[in-house]
């Protein structure tokens, strides 16, 4: 049987893993690395750029670049880059695409089931949109996981008859969010989940490029709306000192000149403290999610017996020690925080394949958000519609599945039209439209006519409603058929055609690829005379990659290789990537 593979899908960086006897393990990407950054790049020849070649690439071809997307999973919202319009599942799954790929080049042979994981606070269209990137990648997707619960998983904490409650911290590039996950008889349950989508690591890489470009008197809005280009480039400086101050005291960050060049430009010291102290108030909003999450586990700091570091960011020092402080005790940071949901992902894929390494272990999740459907009340002579009427609580451990039943208001009523949603909020209009459908062939009769309708939320927190006439006994399933948002199935398979034409770069060449991105990078940032001698060796090896013959290639890679490494040197990608 084919290995089911673990997949972390992440804003910023994805990774995949598989179960080995010794325990979960990364799978390197076609470059070594053992993260791939999120970022979908279409090449002026039309072909598929992902991982960390399309992230150098974004420095200079912003225009032809996509990052950020999974913030719009399960939306309308388009991306057009180089002329082609992509929806967040399109490129979802070319960065699937691309992991599965990965997979195959490790296993050699065929790779087609997948657990991929999603922050808890996914809605339904969010978890249906994340099926429909593995299906556009060519990927069976066997499990949607929660992410705290992957990353407990990674962390053993399960098949231990200790009862605990362990917080998982998990700052990314993009998003905060926090979970309590409870130990309870050897199985694992997310308690409660809260987060903040707009708060990471990326924030912190831009109040030091606010910094950075005000020393030169460039407000930061200004210089994104008429310098988009060096304000990428000054961004992707910024992260990298970023991380580098995360292990070092100090470094060096190029500011451009007055004219945003930062070939004209100086380089300036930036300490870890003055980093700290610009990241400080950001990094306060972190608190207001940890209370709620804690308000609806209901407990307090005192009762977590556990937590637990995931996400890139919370490598910066500043990080650790406000977690330390605010639930006093030293965090777990064993594993590396940008793996362990992709480590946990593998755990759950053995576990779908009943593996003998993971026998004994059961993981149970909750319900991400309320379900239930609209109504109406009666204030005396005054019918008031839009009022959410709750059928499945938040946190309600699933699988689970409640009917409600409904009547007819009219006589000789034969539909009954119901609206589906998840939320929190009173009103229905603060909540999220699932989809409406209607019941319909009910046999005309008095008012009072019952239709039981039947809600579940499956293991993948996904949902499906079914509904029953009682008096014929005529079952519906599937009702939810006019979709709110995302995709039908008829789009689906349109994408999944739409997607397989687009090319990529033979495997063997990804790595040329990524050095070509690093150095056209590169070659923006250089002074005038190592500028001509960098433009001299990109023509070289563009020429021979053109002429396709080994012996060439690998002599002007070599000389391109050495020039990068020598000017670029401590530009090492945090996530590991290289083209050595
Ligand atoms: P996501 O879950 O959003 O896909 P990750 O967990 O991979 O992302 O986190 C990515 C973020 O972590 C980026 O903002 C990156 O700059 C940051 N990061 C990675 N390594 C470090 C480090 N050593 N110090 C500080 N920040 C880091
Ligand atoms: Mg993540």
């Amino acid at each position: 049987m084919d290995s089911i593979i673990g997949i972390d899908l992440g804003t910023t960086n994805s990774a995949v893993a598989y179960l080995t006897d010794d325990g979960p393990t990364i799978i390197p990407n076609a470059l070594g690395g053992r993260l791939t950054p999120s970022v979908v790049a279409l090449d002026e020849g039309g072909r598929v750029l992902v991982g960390a070649a399309a992230k150098e690439y974004q420095v200079v071809r912003p225009d032809r670049c996509a990052s950020l997307f999974k913030r719009w999973m399960g939306s309308d919202r388009t991306v057009t880059i180089g002329g082609k319009t992509f929806t967040p599942e399109d490129l979802s799954g070319l960065v699937l695409r691309s992991l599965k790929a990965d997979a195959e080049a490790f296993f050699q042979r065929p790779v087609t089931r997948a657990v991929i994981t999603v922050p808890a606070y996914f809605n339904d269209t969010q978890r249906k949109a994340t099926i429909a990137a593995g299906r556009i990648a060519g990927l069976t997707v066997e499990r949607i996981l929660n992410e705290p619960t992957a990353a407990a998983i990674a962390y053993g904490f399960q098949g231990v008859d200790e009862n605990k409650v362990i917080l998982v911290f998990d700052l990314g590039g993009g998003t905060f969010d926090v979970s309590v996950v409870e130990q309870f008889d050897g199985t694992l349950e997310v308690r409660s989940s809260a987060g903040e989508t707009a708060l990471g690591g990326e924030d912190f890489t831009r109040a030091l490029a606010a910094r950075v470009l005000e020393s030169v008197g460039l407000p930061f809005e200004r210089a994104e709306a008429t310098l988009p280009l060096v304000v990428a480039r000054v961004l992707q400086q910024c992260e990298r000192a970023k991380c580098q101050l995360s292990r070092e005291e100090s470094t060096t960050v190029r500011v451009p000149g007055a004219d945003g060049e930062l070939a004209g430009g100086k380089e300036v010291a930036v300490g870890r403290e003055q980093l700290q102290k610009w990241i400080a108030p950001i990094l306060g909003r972190i608190e207001t999610p940890i209370r709620r999450v804690l308000a609806d586990a209901r407990l307090t700091r005192e009762k977590i017996d556990e937590v637990i570091l995931v996400g890139g960011a919370t490598r910066m020092p500043l990080v650790v020690r406000r977690v330390r402080e605010l639930f006093g005790k030293e965090p777990h940071g064993r594993l590396n925080p940008d793996e362990v949901v992709a480590l946990g992902a593998a755990v759950q894929a053995g576990l779908v394949q009943r593996n003998a390494a993971v026998n004994d272990l059961v993981v149970t999740d909750v319900s991400p958000f309320t379900l239930g459907v609209e109504v109406s009340k009666e204030y005396g002579q005054e019918i008031q519609n839009g009022f959410f009427d709750p059928i499945i609580d938040r946190n309600t451990v699933i699988p689970v599945s409640r009917v409600k039943s409904y009547s007819t208001m009219q006589p000789n009523q034969t539909t009954i039209s119901i609206k589906v949603y998840q939320g929190e909020s009173r009103k229905t209009q603060e909540n999220l439209l699932l989809g409406e459908f209607d019941v319909t062939g009910i046999p005309p009769g008095p008012k009072g006519q019952e239709v039981a309708i039947r809600f579940t939320y499956d293991l993948n927190g996904v949902i499906e409603v079914e509904a029953t006439i009682v008096a014929t006994k005529k079952t519906v399933s599937h009702v939810i058929a006019r979709h709110a948002k995302g995709l039908s199935e008829a789009a689906i398979r349109k994408a999944v055609r739409d997607m397989e034409k687009l090319k990529t770069h033979p495997r063997d060449e990804e790595k040329n690829h990524y050095l070509l991105s690093r150095a056209e990078r590169l070659y923006k940032e250089l002074a005038a005379a190592p500028r001509r001698h960098l433009g001299a060796l990109i023509d070289g090896f563009e020429a021979a990659l053109e002429s396709r013959e080994p012996d060439a290639i690998g002599r002007h890679r070599e000389a391109l290789e050495y020039f990068v490494a020598e000017f670029d040197a401590d530009n090492d990608d945090p996530t590991g990537n290289s083209y050595e």
